[in-house]
């Protein structure tokens, strides 16, 4: 009974801390990161430098302790710009008879090897969708050695209506293209080759050109690490074309794929190709800031509150303006983090474990900044409860529902629905799960180490209005303005929705705090997995 009271008076006191979070602090914050004045925050840019800055100083004036490099609030990420020249090209030989493809409009690609020139000359070999997942007695490679040569394979993962079974409809980390990648390099392979075709990839050849045409960032590779001379992508015409050397359709492989039983399928295809780079040093960093635990036991362990800061820069001009401002993505996550630090620092009673923020860069160039503190974390996996990620808020007001996907995989779940019907929030399941959305924000490489990991997002049920009326207000936002110079803050916008989502997160984050059990992924889940190939227990 006792206890049961001292359970209520602590309820009463979160419900009553979580009032402290205030929308219009969190719209002070997003002023000042989306204006003009920060040209965008691109990485390795002076207007990303300010917001770096920015996010420190207001991380110090909260009483956030400095938790990066050398007593500092910056974490160092060096990064490594890799951008391919026009004139890359390939071609594939056999008997004599030759198809040459060329950039962009054949093939688009990376040299993950991060090399100014780079060669590859190899035979190619078919390995259908490149996976190889135990659990579900799925072997592509079949114990073949692709060792020095270029594989050939499809994005995706076998069809499946059984949720135990590659995840049923839903997109498992074996079907996106990343992973076809790590493990090609993982099977050592020379080069990898995906054929495109829009139902494998989810979506058209136009995508996967412009987000592969330009620079990329990489975490720099250590001296001796492995890596592809060539991660490319041909089109599904250039595909048939290099298969019918072998005398084979892009639809007959398509359909070997689909077997338990396949093997992969030397082509007697010899592919040659030669890529230049430009090549730069990208100095970039994680803003980071701890508040340590009370519990002398516990305060070694932490939660950690994840945001990335980066935006897009200044980059093509929209109806002459050429800043991509980035206040919804993801200004909104930064401002909402510094807002739940500052409740959590005035806290006279503080949680047992410590809370670490972390405001990550590069996110928009593939989640580099995640991945960096994932290779270099503060707290090992196993010394780390949660991370709770929030990327991108919609300034439309309050929600009745919040997505969380992926925190139901994990031992935190029961928690997670305690907290939502405090706050009378209905936990609404993805919406398009097929998409994989799960695998592109930067709890994701958290997840990767085993962490357990998820993006808290506002749901799309808005207070008082009618069924369908936030889809539409999201598939406005993403068709006008995500991505582009018009992503601006403004004034009539309502925080109430970033509001709750903060107290939301704060509640999670006060939760995992203060387990008696650090939460870990659900056993059999492909993220204990990692978290046992990484030498945690
Ligand atoms: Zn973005």
């Amino acid at each position: 009974m006792r206890q049961l009271i001292l359970l209520i008076a602590l309820a009463a006191g979160a419900a009553a801390q979580i009032q402290e979070i205030s929308g219009e602090r969190i719209r002070a914050h997003v002023k000042f990161l989306a204006s003009d004045l920060l040209e965008g925050r691109g990485v390795g840019t002076r207007g990303g430098d300010l917001a770096t800055a920015y996010l420190a100083s207001q991380l110090a004036l909260v009483g956030a302790k400095p938790a990066g490099d050398n007593g500092t609030y910056f974490q160092k990420v060096p990064l490594i710009g890799v951008e391919p020249m026009p004139d890359a090209r390939f071609s594939a030989e056999r008997n004599g008879k030759t198809a040459s493809f060329r950039w962009l409009s054949d093939f688009v690609g990376s040299d993950y090897r991060q090399r100014p020139v780079d060669e590859f000359d190899a035979e190619a070999v078919f390995v259908g969708h490149g996976i190889v997942a135990p659990e579900f007695r799925w072997d592509d490679f079949k114990g073949a050695d692709v060792r020095g040569k270029v594989i050939v394979l499809f994005t995706n993962e076998p069809a499946s209506s059984d949720p135990k079974f590659f995840g049923g409809r839903a997109l498992t980390y074996y079907g996106r293209w990343t992973y076809k990648f790590e493990q090609a390099a993982r099977a050592g392979a020379l080069a990898a080759l995906i054929i495109h075709t829009t139902p494998t990839a989810g979506y058209g050849w136009q995508v996967v050109r412009n987000s592969w045409g330009g620079e990329e960032p990489y975490v720099k590779l250590q001296p001796g690490q492995q890596d592809l001379a060539f991660a490319g992508w041909v089109t599904e015409e250039a595909g048939e074309r290099l298969l019918s050397l072998a005398g084979k359709t892009v639809a007959e492989l398509l359909k070997a794929s689909e077997s338990r039983e396949f093997k992969p399928i030397p082509l007697g295809v010899r592919i040659r190709g030669r890529i230049q780079s430009k090549i730069r040093d990208i100095s970039t960093a994680n803003v980071t800031a701890i508040i340590p635990g009370s519990d002398p036991a516990l305060a070694s362990e932490a939660v950690i509150f994840s945001a990335h800061w980066d935006h897009l820069g200044v980059g093509a001009p929209v109806d002459g303006d050429s800043i991509y401002n980035g206040a919804v993505d993801n200004a909104t996550g930064c401002a909402m983090l510094i807002e739940i630090a500052r409740l959590w620092a005035s806290l006279e009673q503080k949680p047992r474990r410590s809370a670490l923020f972390l405001l990550v860069t590069a996110e928009e160039g593939g989640l580099r900044g995640s991945e960096f503190y994932a290779r270099h974390p503060l707290f090992p996996p196993g010394k780390t409860a949660v991370a709770l990620n929030v990327d991108a808020i919609l300034p439309f007001g309050r929600t009745t529902d919040v997505v969380v996907n992926g925190a139901e995989r994990t031992t935190f779940w029961p928690q997670v629905q305690e907290a939502a019907a405090r706050m009378n929030l209905v936990i609404r399941p993805d919406p398009r799960p097929e998409q994989g959305s799960f695998y592109r924000s930067d709890h994701f490489p958290f997840a990767q180490a085993g962490i357990p990991s998820f993006t808290v997002d506002e749901g799309d049920q808005y207070a008082g209005k009618p069924e369908g009326y936030g889809e539409k207000l999201f598939e406005e936002y993403n068709a006008r303005h995500y991505h582009q110079p018009s992503d601006e803050y403004r004034d009539d916008w309502d925080m109430s929705g970033m509001e709750q989502v903060a107290r939301f997160v704060f509640l999670l984050g006060q939760s995992a705090a203060n387990l008696d059990k650090l939460p870990t992924w659900n056993p059999g889940d492909e993220f204990l997995a990692a978290r046992v190939k990484s030498g945690v227990k």
